[in-house]
């Protein structure tokens, strides 16, 4: 990389108008072939990083959130550099003609566009072999520009999906099924015909527009689960929802409380169960017993219930306002979600002795107080200077992203 650095500070240092026209177009064209392999050795890395979640070290949701986050891309850009990276790796011909930088990002992103999953397999059906498909549409983008080429691959849509959609607006059916997989996930699958689709958009665009911070880092994926995830909460917490066997509808964990008390990371300790999902790591379950609208049950060694209830070391009213009041937002580096999107987390948990109390309290945004119990980050206030400090598990500091600008 140092090598990439000095080339480019002697280009910096060139005086170019000393250059004759010849070898100063000369240089343009050679800068552009580096401008398209940096670009295609950028979607490679983006893709490498995605496989593997590295954005994760960062506490960041997906590589676009952080391209968009410590890169300050736009989210359009950052958007598009994954997904090109992702569908790339299935289109050889056009991977090489953009590493050796015969086409742009602009080219690659129109196949990489048109080429969906969906598409491909429709093609595969009707006996368009699809290494054929990326050949001739990398050769094609080789020798036009990427207007031209995008005509090229509209005709190759027109041919496999020829309504421009695979859906069939017509079909009412509806079905969703939700299993909960042996990974600790919960997978869901479904499919809505195009009013419902319509309804259930509707109400998770409202709660994922209604409140948005500026500093959401997070992708529209996440943020569409996040708020499948609030309206069921909205709904629970509501008490709109019809009672079952005469008590009210309320999400149930038992909680082991030797699990509660053990140092994190210790081998052998079982966390808990949740009613319908199943065991929980302890994170978890020190998490859902920080601060959480879920009836808990903590059992003793020899399983009884020791404690049950919502109410008690969760943070009363008082408190939760005193510690919005101080906090404004999710503390987290990097986030500014609103206080109706946090929980109220014991920075020392309560189980290790630590009180529920507006000084022990922390304001942390659902996804960054998972961060916190689950993925080992911490955070931590100076009483000194009232700031909000976030380390990751190795201790190291997350500092939130600031315009790293150079004088
Ligand atoms: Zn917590
Ligand atoms: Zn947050």
């Amino acid at each position: 990389m140092s090598e990439l650095g000095s080339a480019l500070d002697e280009l910096t240092g060139l005086d170019l108008d000393e250059l004759a026209d010849g070898p100063l177009l000369e240089l343009v064209g050679e800068l552009v072939t580096a401008a398209n392999r940096v670009a295609a050795a950028l979607t490679t890395a983006v893709r490498a990083a995605d496989r593997r979640e590295a954005h994760r070290r960062d506490g960041a949701v997906s590589m676009r959130a952080w391209l968009r986050g410590q890169c300050r891309l736009a989210p359009s850009d950052a958007a598009a550099i994954v997904s090109t990276g992702r569908r790339l790796a299935g289109m050889p011909a056009t991977a090489a003609a953009f590493a050796a930088g015969e086409i742009t990002a602009a080219h690659a992103r129109v196949i990489t566009k048109a080429m969906t999953p969906r598409r491909v397999a429709k093609a595969a059906e009707a006996g368009i072999d699809h290494t054929v498909t990326d050949r001739i549409l990398a050769e094609l983008a080789r020798r036009t520009g990427p207007g031209e080429t995008a005509q090229g691959v509209a005709r190759w849509v027109a041919g496999v999906d020829p309504d421009g959609t695979l859906d069939d607006a017509a079909d009412t059916r509806r079905r969703l099924s939700l299993a909960a997989g042996t990974d600790g996930r919960v997978h869901l699958r479904g499919e809505l015909d195009a009013v419902g689709g319509e309804v259930v958009r509707t109400a998770l665009t409202a709660l994922m527009n209604g409140d948005r911070p500026a500093g959401d880092l997070r992708g529209h994926a996440e943020r569409q689960a996040d708020a499948l995830v609030a309206l069921a909460r909205g709904a629970l917490d509501g008490g709109a929802l019809p009672a079952v066997r005469g008590e009210r509808a309320h999400v149930r964990v038992t909680i082991d409380w030797q699990a509660l008390c053990a140092a994190r990371g210790t081998p052998g300790v079982a966390g808990g169960e949740l009613g319908w999902a199943g065991p929980i790591n302890p994170e978890t379950a020190r998490r859902l017993a920080c601060d959480a609208q879920v009836v808990r049950i903590i059992t003793g060694p020899d399983g009884l219930p020791l404690d049950v209830g919502r109410a008690q070391r969760t943070a009363t009213a008082a408190i939760r306002r005193a510690v919005e009041l101080r906090d404004g937002h999710c503390v987290f580096a990097g986030c500014d979600a609103p206080p109706e999107w946090c929980d109220v987390h014991h920075v020392i948990h309560w189980a290790f002795g630590g009180p529920t109390s507006c000084d022990n309290g922390a304001l942390l945004c659902e996804r960054h107080h998972t961060a916190c119990h689950e993925g080992g980050f911490s955070v931590s206030r100076d009483p000194r200077t009232s700031t909000w400090h976030t380390r990751r598990p190795d201790g190291s500091e997350v500092r939130p992203p600031l315009p790293h600008l150079r004088i």
